[in-house]
Parts: C-alpha cells; structure tokens; sequence
C-alpha cells in the first residue's frame, strides 16, 4: 500500500474527479435535452410468430448528443431517475409515443398499441393516474392502445401496487410485467395484480438453444401465463433457432433483433408500413 499510496491515491482521485465532472456535464446537458429537442423515441416492432406480422412497439428512448451522438438509455435513464429528470423524460416519451401511433393510423398506417416503460419513481408519482389520463385526451390515443411495462422491482409494497394498478386498469391501460423472472416477488402475486401480460426476460432467451434449465423456464412461464389467462410476449429474440423453440412452446408473440432492432419512427414507416403514404 505504501508503494502506490500518495500517487495511487492521487491518480485514483483525479478518476474520479473526472467522472464525478462528466457526469455533472451530463446532467446539465439531459436538462436542457427536451427543450433542444435531441430527446428521441425509438420504437421495436414486437411480432406475432405465427404470421410474422407487427402487432404493436415498444418505445424506447434514445439521446442524439450534441457531440455523443446517439445515446442508449442505460447511460442516461439512471442519471434521470436519480435526479428525478426521469418525470419530465417519461412525460415526454409517454406523450411522444401516443402522438406517434395516432400520427401513423391518420396517415393510413395501421393503428397499433405502443408499450411505453415507466420507471419506479414514475410508477409512485402521485399524479400518474392523472397524467396518463391528460396525455391520452391530449394526443386521442385511445387508452387500450397504450401498455405500461412495469417491473417486478417496483412491487415491493403490494398493497400500494394493487391500488395503483387498480386506478391504472380502471382507465383502460394494459400493464405488463416486464424482464419477468429477473424480480423477487412471488408467483402469488399473480393472481391478485390486476396486469395483462407476462413479457420473459431476455436472459432467459439468450442461451436456450444450449440451456435445458432455461429452456425449461420459458416453456413453464408461456405455460403458466395461459393458464393465468395472460398474454406473453419474449424479449431478445436474436437467432432462428431460438424463435423454433418459442413457437414450439406456443409463444405468440416476440420481440428481438431477429425481426428487428429499435427504429427511428420514419424506419419504422419505411421497413413495415405498406403503402408508403409518409
Ligand atoms: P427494456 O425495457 O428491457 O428494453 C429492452 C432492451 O433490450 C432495449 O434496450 C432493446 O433495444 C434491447 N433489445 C431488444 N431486442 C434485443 C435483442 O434481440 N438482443 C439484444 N441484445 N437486445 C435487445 P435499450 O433501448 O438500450 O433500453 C434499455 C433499457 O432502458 C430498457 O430495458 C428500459 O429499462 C430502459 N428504457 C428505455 N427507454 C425508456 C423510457 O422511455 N423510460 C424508462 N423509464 N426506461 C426506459
Ligand atoms: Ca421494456
Ligand atoms: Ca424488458
Ligand atoms: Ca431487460
């Protein structure tokens, strides 16, 4: 210790000194990023395997940087959840998101539900029932058409969460649970939270062709969710290969590379939406 110590320590101070600098500058840069308007909603087309047909998106939100360029939201969504920007973002991306799917039925496109993420401090907001209420008569985007994902995670107090999925249920949302099986809370749950749909984590999927215990997993969630008379959807589906398995379990619905990434509104018009009327 005493070798490296002063210049050890120094180095490792002036670490993190940068970080702790570059993450105020980002903080102050995701501030001003709304109004900038370099806020932008990505949407994945999520896939009916026994038809290959798009039957609704998710939006996921992407940052164009000034000098970053496009960034993904792991390296800026927990900036905002921290800092609370996390309600401004997901007002934004909510409203965004609605607006979008009224915008592409108006052009001729079809009219699809939107999965829209809410993080755990949106999720607790006080107000949320109230703001997805006024984005919803704001943008005509009618309440079946919008699916909440939420996680297992921001269920710790059961009886909050049933009130708030209640209210949540009562205006016409669809709620889903997403990264499935990654959480804590237990199967019992199930039967009493008043959700639509199970979405299985992707790191169940991406080593099933060789994991028996995961394949397994799957095969058992697909098989409980319809019994629970819910719907199921897989994330990350990357391969063919793991696509057969899925549909050989009576998954419906998928969503992953193999089909397609996250895409910019106009791709989403350009690679799915026939005839091109945009
Ligand atoms: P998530 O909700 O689990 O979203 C799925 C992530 O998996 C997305 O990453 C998507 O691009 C990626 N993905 C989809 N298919 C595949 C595949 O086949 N292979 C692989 N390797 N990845 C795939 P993304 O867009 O980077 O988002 C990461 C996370 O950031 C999301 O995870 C979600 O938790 C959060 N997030 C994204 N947008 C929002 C938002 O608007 N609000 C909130 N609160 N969180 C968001
Ligand atoms: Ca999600
Ligand atoms: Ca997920
Ligand atoms: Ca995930």
């Amino acid at each position: 210790v005493k070798k490296h110590g002063k210049n050890g320590y120094r180095y490792y101070s002036q670490e993190l000194d940068k970080h702790l600098m570059d993450r105020i500058e980002l903080e102050g840069e995701l501030r001003k990023a709304i109004e900038r308007r370099e806020l932008l909603v990505y949407y994945q087309p999520q896939i009916r395997t026994e038809d290959s047909r798009m039957i609704g998106v998710e939006a996921l939100v992407r940052w164009n940087h000034s000098s970053k360029g496009l960034m993904m939201p792991g390296s800026f969504i927990p900036i905002a959840e921290e800092t609370g920007m996390i309600h401004e973002i997901g007002t934004w991306v909510l409203y965004e998101a609605c607006r979008q799917m009224v915008e592409w039925h108006e052009h001729g496109g079809p009219l699809i539900p939107v999965s829209v993420n809410l993080s755990a401090r949106q999720f607790h907001q006080a107000n949320l029932v109230e703001y997805i209420e006024a984005v919803l008569a704001e943008t005509g985007l009618e309440p079946k058409y919008l699916e909440l994902e939420i996680t297992e995670s921001m269920m710790m107090d059961p009886i909050v969460s049933i009130d708030i999925l209640n209210k949540l249920n009562m205006l016409g949302v669809r709620i889903s649970l997403d990264d499935f099986g990654t959480g804590y809370s237990s199967l019992s749950y199930l039967k009493t939270f008043p959700i639509h749909k199970l979405k299985i984590d992707r790191s169940f999927i991406s080593e099933i062709t060789e994991n028996d215990n995961d394949k397994a997993i799957v095969a058992t969630i697909i098989s409980m969710a319809h019994h629970l008379n819910l719907d199921v959807v897989a994330e990350g589906i990357e391969t063919k290969d793991q696509l057969d398995i899925l549909t050989h379990n009576q998954c419906k619905e998928i969503q992953g590379y193999f089909f397609s990434r996250p895409l910019s509104a106009h791709q989403v018009e350009k690679e799915f939406f026939v005839p091109l009327r945009f």
